[in-house]
């Protein structure tokens, strides 16, 4: 599709304690692809577009839905009310937003951030899928229903797709529930935290 997907060779094991220029180049052609992209119509509505923080040599992966309007304005993902409590969810982890990569399946933000359409999703999901080609996370953690069909090419339901242990492209993957969802439903902390420590015993483990 045109979008620069490139990999560290080899497994995550084996990967360079130093990043070569290669990789760091590679990285830097995919940001600058996401931001010139006009490949749907949320590029129109857009301020900046949300390429993803953290390091591309991060253990943990984060997948959340799109960006929101302060993620919008500050091109960062996961700054705003569910982006606090993400922080929160690192924390618990002894985990902090440096050290982990956090990315959206849309790198632009829907108005009124209505759910994204198919079309944005298949326009957009080529990058996700090079992130993680490039990072080779020792796991991936999708944040909500959004995240966890996207990456899994699933209709499932999220109560289908929770407790269960995935894999993407060989990486394996631990669905949970989206923090904007939990503000809304802090009951459900405990279950999230309960996945939030298989996906931890994974990646420590595995
Ligand atoms: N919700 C998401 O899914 N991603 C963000 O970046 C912010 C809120």
């Amino acid at each position: 599709m045109g979008i620069t997907v490139w990999a560290r060779r080899g497994p995550v094991a084996a990967a360079p304690a130093l990043e070569s220029d290669t990789d760091a180049q590679g990285w830097g052609r995919l940001e600058e692809e996401v931001r010139a992209c006009v490949r749907c119509g949320l590029h129109a509505g857009r301020t900046q577009t949300v390429f993803g923080v953290g390091p591309h040599t991060a253990t943990w992966c984060f997948v959340g839905e799109a960006p929101g309007a302060e993620e919008d304005r500050r091109g960062e993902p996961f700054v705003g009310r569910a982006g606090h409590l993400l922080d929160a969810m690192l924390r618990a982890l002894a985990l902090n937003r440096k050290e982990v990569f956090i990315a959206n399946v849309l790198k632009c933000r829907p108005p009124g951030n209505r759910d994204p359409q198919p079309s944005e999703v298949a326009a957009c999901l080529p990058f996700l899928r090079a992130q993680i080609a490039a990072v080779r996370p020792r796991i991936v953690v999708a944040l909500g229903r959004f995240a966890a069909q996207s990456l899994l090419a699933t209709d499932l339901p999220l109560s289908r797709l929770r407790g269960s242990l995935h894999h993407y492209e060989g990486v394996p993957v631990v669905v949970t529930y989206h923090p904007a969802y939990l503000l809304r439903r802090p009951a459900d902390k405990a279950a999230a935290w309960a996945d939030l420590k298989r996906a931890q015993e994974i990646a420590t483990h595995e």
